[in-house]
């Protein structure tokens, strides 16, 4: 079984954001020379997502609607997590799109279902952030 580790590494202008970092993801398992396995994408922050979605702009913007609704950045006072920080929001937002996708790679290629694409979600930005890309197989 051959087995591959990368970091992918995010700085975004705002504090909250989307990526497509599907092309860096197929970049990580063209190096790999993986044909046959499992790819696992994970944020390695706690507020900060990987999720599968559509790459369409109309619903990255009900996302943060639906999000502020759920989890209001203001007033920051509201969270008992806001001491010393002001993103108790971004921890909560984190939590609802997810941590980590796993995608099955067949003949060397990422095996997605009709628009499926990654995305890092960003819930607390302006700061350097990492993502972990495994990939394990043959
Ligand atoms: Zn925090």
């Amino acid at each position: 079984m051959k087995s591959f580790r990368q970091e992918l590494w995010f700085e975004t202008a705002s504090r909250r954001d989307f990526i497509n970092i599907t092309p860096e993801v197929e970049q990580c398992l063209k190096k790999s020379g993986i044909k046959e396995g499992l790819c696992l994408v994970n944020a390695m922050h706690i507020t900060a997502s990987v999720f599968i979605n559509d790459d369409e702009s109309g619903l990255h913007h009900d996302f943060e609607v639906w999000l502020e609704k759920l989890a209001p950045h203001a007033p920051t006072s509201q969270y008992h997590h806001n001491g010393y920080e002001d993103n108790a929001d971004g921890h909560l937002k984190r939590q609802i799109m997810g941590r980590e996708v796993i995608v099955a790679i067949t003949e060397g290629k990422l095996d997605f279902g009709p628009w499926e694409q990654i995305f890092y979600g960003e819930f607390d930005g302006r700061r350097k952030k990492r993502v972990l890309v495994k990939i394990v197989g043959e």
